[in-house]
């Protein structure tokens, strides 16, 4: 059996009036994340995770943000075509832990509903899919509200 471990990490700065999507779910702000696709910052981080477990580069290499055709595109749409990738490589993936830090707003209300998203996209049991949500206390870009950072990790386990 080989088991492999993957981290992602991923930012984005925050503007006013776009909309806020994190791991597939719109959450109701006044800001979002400026980006070439919907800015999901989290999906992005859980993405280069699982790339980064079977060292076949990052989103960037395989969604490049000079493609037209990735403009405004669902996130959890490159993530399928990443648990695809992984599947045809041979891999199941075991777990995923998700953290988003974040000012404003408060997460808590929305997590499950992530959860949920996720476990629908990756195809795995809601028992497996972790997100958590911190706030930086006001420090850093974070706290001051002018970007979000996701990081994530997953385990893999190769059939
Ligand atoms: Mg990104």
């Amino acid at each position: 059996m080989d088991i492999r471990v993957g981290c992602g990490y991923d930012v984005h700065a925050l503007g006013d009036g776009l909309r806020l999507v994190l791991c597939g779910v719109e959450v109701p702000h006044t800001k979002g994340c400026i980006a070439h696709s919907d800015g999901d910052v989290a999906i992005h981080a859980i993405c280069d995770a699982l790339l980064g477990a079977l060292a076949l580069g990052d989103i960037g290499k395989l969604f490049p943000d000079t493609d037209a055709k990735y403009k405004g595109i669902d996130s959890t749409i490159l993530l399928k075509e990443v648990v695809d990738i992984i599947s045809a490589k041979g891999y199941n993936i075991s777990n995923i832990d998700c953290t988003i830090a974040m000012q404003r707003p408060k997460l808590r209300p929305h997590i499950d509903a992530m959860r949920a998203r996720l476990s629908e996209v990756v195809g795995i049991d809601i028992e497996r899919i972790s997100v958590k949500a911190t706030t930086t206390e006001r420090l850093g870009f974070e706290g001051r509200e002018e970007g979000v950072s996701a990081t994530a990790v997953v385990l893999l386990i190769g059939a």
